[in-house]
Parts: structure tokens; C-alpha cells; sequence
């Protein structure tokens, strides 16, 4: 045991000593880590600052090369290229001026070569920044070579640690079994072995922390590569970058390239038109100098000739002055005289005026009183004739066949064809049948209004049944005839009248049907009504119990013919053969007062529609037809009768013999104006009854009345030599129709029966003396 434990001894002086050795080893080892670990702190140190200085590389490359300052170059080069274009308009635009103005000196050729100076020296600059550009790329590959040999070291030393590793792992198992089999050897050994377990789990700790420690720093290295990648890839896209704008440097030089190019051309254009634009100047500059030259020299000729002008203008003036000083002094004088010769001017004219006012009024009444001569001379009996058309009644065929023809120049004579033969008449007078109602009386107006002046007018329509009598007396509502436009031509004539005459307008209507007077507008119009002698022996007659209507109005002749129709109509069976039959009278009375002189005038105006001439006697009419027939063949032979007398001034005029002419004795005789419208047809069956009115139109036309005079009451009028005057307050003289009787009509004076007769006496011995 002793030698074993000798041994023992021995063999654990040795493991002591092994055990130390081991630990120096250890701690060499640990040294070994340490300047190990230190030297890769360091390597990883310097590789980090190189990292550092490789990114600031890259910022600085990114900073030379980058993007911005080429960005920045590039938006100077454009501004620099948009000033370019703006200094070209502007270029034009002087151009332009240059062609209006045609300037000789221009400074565009300076400015030219500064331009292509600027040019070249941009063309320098984008030189420059190309070689910049390439001593950066070959720093960049300088740096990327670096980097990979950096890598490359990193690999190795990598490397290296991976095989260190191995060995200091295999010596760890190596050290570790040797434990595990100093553990298997004796109890002795024991705590040596727990005290080197004790020390090798310390080494083992160490040797974690140092795993530790390297699995750290290979995670920085990891970290460390995938920043170098993303540099690289970094370095790719400023790569990138740099490529396109290298690319769009050039297309900007290819830009500038053609700028330049067209600037030069339109410089060498520009230049062409100056140069002809100045050529051309200077040509027209020339004639034009030429010109003035000549103008010049006129000037100067008209600039001598001027000068004596002048000095006899300002002679002029000087004496023309003077005058103006003299001038109000002048005129005043020239003032006065001219209107002291108005003023006599005025005085003469105005005494020529009151001599020419005298004159005029004395012509007035000369006028007046020729025209009353010429209605003497042209007879006071007139005879029209009126055609009516062929109407739908004359039925057709030969028998309503027109036979009457007119003379073309002679408006008074009429053609009737009978039996083949053409007989003519002449009448003062003779209406077509397209003579119209207005034409017809326009003809019969100037004998209307000669009422108003105190004339007593008849006029009558004449012919047979179905000739137009009655259309051309009352004529239709839309068309009237002579009765409405007579009376409202009164109106009118009396209206203007007003400011020195008072005038009365009254209306009698009467029917003579067999020989018996009726009144149309009484209350009893079957009332038979008697013409008497005034009571006072005057002579006078009157009808009484006549109605007679004031009117003022057309209105009121409206009504008045509107119930005189009534009064017919209700008395006869049949009214177209009644009225055939008898005569209608409207007796229109117009009486005048003159306010100022006091002279009174009084007319008549009787409008009578005639029974039908028709000879029906002869016929073998029978009972009352023939008993009518004879009525109107008598009356209407003594109206023929009375015609006759008076034409032939016979002492005695069988007034008596008919109601009609009895009625209008006064109308007739004397003072009065008759005119006879002949009615005739002109058909063929009716010729016959055509030549009979013609024929007997044209005995009355040869009838004279007495000469025309006027029946006046009071006062005078000088210009007319016929107008009746006598002395004494005097009355109305006429057949008083008024039922108020003899003694004068309505709204007048009336006259004592003594006066009347006085008045009547004379009248007759003028009627007499005159015929
Ligand atoms: P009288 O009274 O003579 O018997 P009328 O006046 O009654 O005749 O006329 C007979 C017809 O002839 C009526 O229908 C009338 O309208 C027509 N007549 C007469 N004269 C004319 C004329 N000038 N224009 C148109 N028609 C007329
Ligand atoms: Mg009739």
C-alpha cells in the first residue's frame, strides 16, 4: 500500500503538476482568448470605422454625384435653356421692329456672339461635369474593390476563429475525458478532481462567456453584411441615377444642339431681311427726299409770293379792325333807321290788310250773288234722268234686254232704242245705272241748301212702278237717298251757320192716295185732311191738322221716316202696290233768324215720290184699280198743267186741279227751284212707259218759272238785288202747316193778320210783275 501510495503520491504530484500545467495552459489559453477576442474587437472595430468611412464615402460620392446638385445642374440648364428661348422671342420681336423701323445700327450681332458664347461655355460646363462624372464611377469601382477584399479578410479571419474553435473544443473533450478518467481512478484522486472539476467548470464558464461573446460579434458580422448589401444595392440605384442623367444630359445637349441650329438660321434669315428691309429704306428714303426737296422749293416760291398777301392782309385787318371799333355806333344807327322803316312797314301792311278784308268781303257777297245769277240762268225747273240697272226682277231673255244708251262726251243726252230706231233725249242731266246714290246727290246738294237761304225747292221723282223712284228718294238703310243725305246735309250746313243764324229744322210727312191728303205722322193717319185759305184773306194756305216734327238729329229723322213707314204700312193691305199708287211727300221746313241784322228767312223743301206714271187706264182696269188710275193720270196731268201755265205765263194756273199741285202752289210759283228725277227702266219689255217719262221729262224741261227770288221779312242784304225787303216789323210769310193755324208757325214771331195781308199784296204784285 505504502508503494501504491508512494505511487499515488507520485502519480498526484504528477496530476499537480499536470493540473498546473494544464492551468498556466488554461490561463494562457485564456490570454490567448483574450488578445484574441481583443484582436477581433479590434479587427471589428476598424471594420466598423471603415464601414463609417465607406458610408461617409458613399454619402460624399451621393453628394457629388447625387442627385440633387445633377438635379440642381439640370433645372439651371433648363432655366438657362428657357432664357435662351425667351431671349430668342425677344430676338424676333426686335426682328420685327427692326423690319418696321428698318434701324441701321442694331446690336444684335454683339448679342449674337454673346449668345454663342453662353453656348460654348454651357457646352464647357456639361464637359466638365461628364469627366466628373467618370472620376466618380472610378472611385466607386476603387471603393467596390475595397470593400470586396475587406470582405475577403473578413471570410479568412472567420475562417480562422471556425478552426480555433474546433481545436480549443477538441481540447475541451480531450480535457474533459481525461477528467472522466481521472474520476474512474481512486478516492484519492477525488478531490483532486473536484477541485479541477471546480476549476474546470470555471474554465467552462470562461469558455461560455467566450462562445457567447463569439456568437455576439458574428451576429455584428451578419449585421455588418446586410448593411454592406444594402450599400451596395444603394450604390446600384445612384448607379442608376447617374446613367439617367447622363441620358437626359445628352438629350439636353441634343436639345441645345437644335436650338442653336434653328437660332442660327433664323439669325442668318433675320439678317437677310434687315440687310433687303434697310435697301429698301434707304431707296424710298431717297425718292422721298427728293420730294421734300421739291416741295421745298415750292414752298419757298409760295412763301414769296405769301409775303406781299401777308402785307395787304394785315393792312386789311388794321382797317377791318377800325371798323369793328366803329361797328355798334354803326349799328345802332342802321337799328333805329330799320325799325322806324318797319314799324311804317308794318303800319302799311296792316292798312293793306283792312283794304284787302274790305275787298274780300265785298267779293264774298259778289260771288254769292253771281252764283245766284247762274242758278237763275240755268232755269229754275231741272230735269234729270236716272237708268236704273237691269235687276233679277227684268227677268232674261230679249224682253229684259237693255235698250238705253249713253253719250260718251255728253252726260246729258240718253239713247232709246225703240222699234229699231234709236231716239234720243236731252236732259240737263242723265245718271247711268252705275251712277251711285252719293253722285246723284252731290247734283241736287246746291238746291238743298239754297233752302237754308229762305228758296222754296221741290223735287220730284218720276216714272213708272219699279223704276228706281223710291230707291233714289228714301234708297235703301245701308244706302239712303236724297231725303236722309238732304236733311243731314242741313244739319251740317246749319251747324255752321250757328255763330250768326238761329235756325229750325222741322218735318211734315203726307201721303195723296185718290186724290186724298192724309198725314203719316198724325195720331189718326186715316184722318182725311183738307187744304184751306187762311181766314185773313192773305191768301195763304194751310193745312190743318199737318203734323210737323221738329228734328235736330239724324237720329230724329230716323224716327220720324221709321213712323211715317208704320203709318203707311198699317193702313193698306199691300204696301208696294199702295205706295205705287200715291204720292209721299216729306215736307222739310227750314226757318233762320239772323241775330245780328234781325232778318229772317224761311224754305221749304218738299221731297215727293210720285204715284207710278204706268198709263193703266187704257188697259181696261176696272172698280177701284181704274178709279186709282184716273187719280194719279189727273194729278199727275196737272202737275203737267201747272208746269205749262207757269211756263207760258198764263194769268191763271189751274193750281186747283189735283191736291198735289194745290199742296205745293207755294213750292212752285214764283221763287221756287223744281227739279224732276225721271226714273226710268231700261228693259226692253218697259220701253214703251220709258219713251213716255222721256217724252214728258222733256216737256217740263222746257218750262221757265218766274225769276228766283228770296223771301226775306226784315232787313237787308245789299249784294242780293232780289232779295225782297220791306219796311215795318214783318212776320213769316208761308202756308202755315202747323195746326196751330194761320197765324205763323212755331217758335216765330207771329204777324197780325193785317201785316200778312199787307205782306201777301206785295208778294203777289212782284209775283205778277215777274210773270
Ligand atoms: P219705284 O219706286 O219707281 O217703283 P223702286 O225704287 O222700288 O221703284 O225700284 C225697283 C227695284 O229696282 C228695287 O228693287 C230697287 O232696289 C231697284 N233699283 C232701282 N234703282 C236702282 C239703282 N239705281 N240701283 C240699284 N237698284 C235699283
Ligand atoms: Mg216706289
Amino acid at each position: 500500500v505504502m508503494a501504491s501510495m508512494a505511487h499515488l503520491q507520485e502519480e498526484k504530484l504528477r496530476l499537480q503538476g499536470e493540473l498546473l500545467g494544464l492551468q498556466e495552459k488554461l490561463a494562457a489559453r485564456e490570454n490567448d482568448e483574450l488578445s484574441c477576442s481583443l484582436q477581433l474587437q479590434g479587427q471589428v472595430e476598424s471594420l466598423k470605422a471603415k464601414l463609417l468611412e465607406q458610408a461617409q464615402e458613399i454619402g460624399r460620392l451621393r453628394s457629388e454625384l447625387g442627385g440633387t446638385d445633377t438635379e440642381k445642374h439640370r433645372d439651371l440648364l433648363a432655366a438657362e435653356n428657357e432664357r435662351l428661348r425667351q431671349e430668342m422671342k425677344a430676338c424676333e420681336g426686335e426682328l420685327r421692329e427692326l423690319r418696321q423701323a428698318l434701324c441701321r445700327d442694331c446690336a444684335h450681332q454683339q448679342e449674337n456672339a454673346e449668345l454663342q458664347e453662353r453656348v460654348a461655355q454651357l457646352r464647357r460646363e456639361a464637359e466638365e461635369v461628364r469627366g466628373r462624372l467618370v472620376e466618380l464611377e472610378l472611385e466607386v469601382q476603387q471603393k467596390t474593390n475595397r470593400l470586396a477584399e475587406v470582405e475577403l479578410r473578413l471570410k479568412d479571419s472567420m475562417a480562422e476563429r471556425a478552426e480555433e474553435e474546433e481545436r480549443l473544443s477538441r481540447r475541451l473533450r480531450d480535457s474533459q475525458e481525461t477528467i472522466a478518467s481521472l474520476k474512474s481512478q481512486p478516492q484519492q484522486i477525488k478531490y483532486i478532481i473536484k477541485t479541477v472539476e471546480v476549476e474546470s467548470a470555471k474554465v467552462k464558464q470562461a469558455l461560455c462567456e467566450s462562445q457567447s461573446q463569439n456568437q455576439y460579434l458574428q451576429e455584428q458580422v451578419g449585421m455588418q453584411r446586410q448593411v454592406l448589401k444594402e450599400m451596395e444595392q444603394q450604390l446600384q440605384s445612384s448607379q442608376k441615377t447617374a446613367a439617367q442623367l447622363r441620358a437626359q444630359i445628352m438629350m439636353y445637349e441634343a436639345e441645345l444642339e437644335r436650338a442653336h441650329g434653328q437660332m442660327l438660321e433664323e439669325m442668318q434669315a433675320m439678317e437677310e431681311e434687315k440687310n433687303r428691309a434697310i435697301e429698301e429704306a434707304f431707296s424710298r428714303a431717297q425718292v422721298e427726299m427728293k420730294a421734300v426737296h421739291e416741295n421745298l422749293a415750292g414752298v419757298r416760291t409760295n412763301l414769296l409770293t405769301l409775303q406781299p398777301a401777308l402785307r395787304t392782309l394785315t393792312h386789311d385787318y388794321n382797317s377791318l379792325k377800325r371798323q369793328v371799333r366803329d361797328f355798334p355806333l354803326l349799328l345802332q344807327e342802321t337799328l333805329r333807321s330799320a325799325r322806324a322803316e318797319i314799324g311804317q312797314a308794318i303800319e302799311e301792311v296792316h292798312s293793306t290788310n283792312r283794304e284787302l278784308l274790305r275787298k274780300y268781303r265785298r267779293e264774298l257777297q259778289l260771288r254769292k250773288k253771281c252764283h245766284n245769277e247762274l242758278v237763275r240762268l240755268k232755269g229754275n225747273i231741272r230735269v234729270f234722268g236716272r237708268v236704273r240697272p237691269i235687276t233679277k226682277e227684268d227677268g232674261e231673255g230679249p224682253e229684259a234686254a237693255n235698250v238705253v244708251t249713253f253719250d260718251a262726251d255728253d252726260d246729258g243726252v240718253l239713247h232709246l232704242l225703240h222699234k229699231g230706231k234709236q231716239v234720243s233725249f236731252e236732259l240737263d242731266k242723265v245718271f247711268p245705272p252705275q251712277a251711285s246714290q252719293e253722285e246723284v246727290f252731290q247734283e241736287v246738294q246746291a238746291l238743298v241748301t239754297s233752302c237754308i237761304d229762305g228758296y222754296n225747292v221741290c223735287i220730284f221723282a218720276y216714272g213708272q212702278t219699279g223704276a228706281g223712284k223710291t230707291y233714289t228718294m228714301e234708297g235703301t238703310a245701308a244706302n239712303p237717298g236724297i231725303n236722309q243725305r238732304a236733311l243731314q246735309l242741313l244739319f251740317s250746313e246749319v251747324r255752321g251757320k250757328v255763330a250768326d243764324w238761329d235756325y229750325a229744322i222741322s218735318v211734315s210727312a203726307a201721303e195723296i192716295y185718290n186724290e186724298a191728303l192724309r198725314d203719316l205722322l198724325g195720331k189718326e193717319p186715316q184722318e182725311k185732311l183738307e187744304i184751306k185759305l187762311c181766314p185773313d184773306g192773305s191768301g195763304q194756305l194751310y193745312v190743318p191738322g199737318l203734323t210737323e216734327l221738329k228734328v235736330e238729329s239724324v237720329e230724329d229723322i230716323n224716327k220720324v221716316f221709321e213712323f211715317g213707314h208704320v203709318n203707311r204700312a198699317t193702313e193698306c193691305t199691300n204696301l208696294n202696290e199702295h205706295s205705287s199708287r200715291s204720292h209721299a211727300l216729306l215736307i222739310v221746313t227750314v226757318r233762320g233768324l239772323d241775330r245780328s241784322t234781325g232778318l229772317r228767312t224761311t224754305g221749304k223743301l218738299n221731297l215727293v215720290d210720285l204715284a207710278g206714271s204706268e198709263r193703266v187706264g187704257r188697259s181696261g182696269a176696272e172698280g177701284s184699280r181704274l178709279r186709282e188710275a184716273q187719280h194719279i193720270n189727273k194729278s199727275l196731268s196737272a202737275l203737267g198743267d201747272v208746269i205749262y201755265a207757269l211756263r207760258s205765263r198764263q194769268g191763271h194756273v189751274p193750281f186747283r186741279n189735283s191736291k198735289l199741285t194745290y199742296l205745293l202752289q207755294d213750292s212752285l210759283s214764283g221763287d221756287s227751284k223744281t227739279l224732276m228725277m225721271v226714273q226710268v227702266s231700261p228693259a226692253t219689255k218697259n220701253t214703251s212707259e220709258t219713251l213716255c217719262s222721256l217724252k214728258f221729262a222733256e216737256r217740263v224741261r222746257s218750262v221757265e218759272l218766274g225769276p228766283v227770288s228770296r223771301r226775306a221779312e226784315l232787313g237787308s242784304w245789299p249784294s242780293h238785288e232780289h232779295l225782297e225787303v220791306t219796311e215795318g216789323p214783318r212776320g213769316p210769310f208761308l202756308i202755315p202747316l202747323s195746326p196751330g193755324g194761320p197765324q205763323g208757325c212755331r217758335g216765330h214771331t207771329s204777324p197780325s193778320p193785317g201785316q200778312l195781308s199787307s205782306r201777301a199784296a206785295s208778294i203777289r204784285r212782284k209775283l205778277q210783275t215777274s210773270g
